[in-house]
């Protein structure tokens, strides 16, 4: 099971291009897609789940191109888009029956299917109350649902995490980490600690470009000898802000406790530290590459 992106690009009409040049090449496991709002996250996703075709470059699953055979790719695809709505109406077995029945997926075997879904997503309480009355990670939970009905080989979810409490972010990233198995996931965010326990690998976009992919141990280790911890009188934080790339600040009663990006000591006195992903994300996405 394989999946690879060959410089792929999205252009939607203007001089910029929303995607450029992006080169993946994913087995089973957890793709964390880091990037700021407008990285291109979502063209991305929507041309790997066959909604909209790459303007230049391929993707290739199994080594077959899926602009040429969409339907090989489609039928073992589950995927949850960022705009994913439901019928207010329904109840969460009734959607799904709905959803079941898009796929081709009928009879005994979808009901059963829909039974253990609704287990699996901890919805069986409340699975036969109007989803209108969800909350947001109630709602991203009948997603995911939906996305696994065919027990995909490829998952991609687009920001599942936005608008979601911290308690239910948590659950849901649990969910995504026991999912992962077998298949390969893709899952999309802004917010580092979303992917950070999850990924296996961490693909970082900005303006388009992929600034980066490897595994976070990789990403950890090029930011060995290059963050930093000082404190600094209230007095001078402007001044060091200015200066440094700062990727943490934690208020003392004597000033602030600084964490400070940079190649080389940015101090006398400054003490390295242990880098997070979170560390590495920002500098990649201030000090990474242009759009292309
Ligand atoms: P992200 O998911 O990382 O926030 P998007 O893929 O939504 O990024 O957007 C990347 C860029 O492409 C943005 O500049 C956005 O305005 C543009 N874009 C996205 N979708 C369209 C579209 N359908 N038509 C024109 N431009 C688009």
């Amino acid at each position: 099971m394989e999946l690879y992106l060959d410089h792929v690009g999205k252009n939607y009409g203007g001089q910029t291009w929303a995607v450029r040049n992006v080169c993946l090449h994913l087995k089973p496991g957890v793709l964390g897609l880091l990037g700021p709002n407008g990285a291109g996250k979502s063209s991305l996703m929507r041309m790997l789940a066959t909604i909209t075709k790459p303007s230049e470059g391929k993707v290739l699953w199994n080594g077959v191109n899926i602009t040429k055979k969409p339907d090989r790719l489609r039928k073992v695809l589950g995927y949850l888009p960022q705009d994913f709505g439901v019928y207010p109406n329904l109840n969460a077995v009734e959607f799904l029956q709905y959803c079941a029945s898009v796929k081709g997926l009928t009879g005994r075997s979808a009901r059963m299917r829909i039974d253990e879904l609704i287990q699996l997503v901890n919805l069986t309480e409340v699975c036969k109350r109007p989803l209108g009355g969800y909350s947001g990670g109630m709602k991203q939970r009948v997603g995911i649902a939906q996305a696994l009905l065919n027990d995909p080989e490829l998952l991609i979810v687009d920001e599942p995490t936005v608008g979601l409490d911290p308690e239910e972010r948590v659950r849901f990233r649990n969910l995504l980490s026991d999912l992962a198995g077998e298949r390969i996931v893709i899952f999309s965010t802004h917010i580092v600690s979303d992917i950070e326990s999850t990924a296996t690998e961490i693909a970082v976009m900005q303006k388009g470009a992929l600034l980066s992919y490897s595994d976070p141990e990789h990403l950890l280790k090029n930011m060995q000898g290059k963050v930093w911890e000082t404190m600094v009188p209230s007095s001078q934080l402007q001044a060091v802000k200015n200066q440094w790339l700062i990727s943490g600040l934690v208020r003392r009663s004597e000033g602030f406790q600084v964490r400070v990006i940079a190649d080389k000591t940015p101090f006398v006195g400054a003490q390295p530290v242990a880098p997070t992903l979170e560390d590495a994300y920002l500098s990649l996405t201030s000090f990474g590459g242009e759009r292309a």
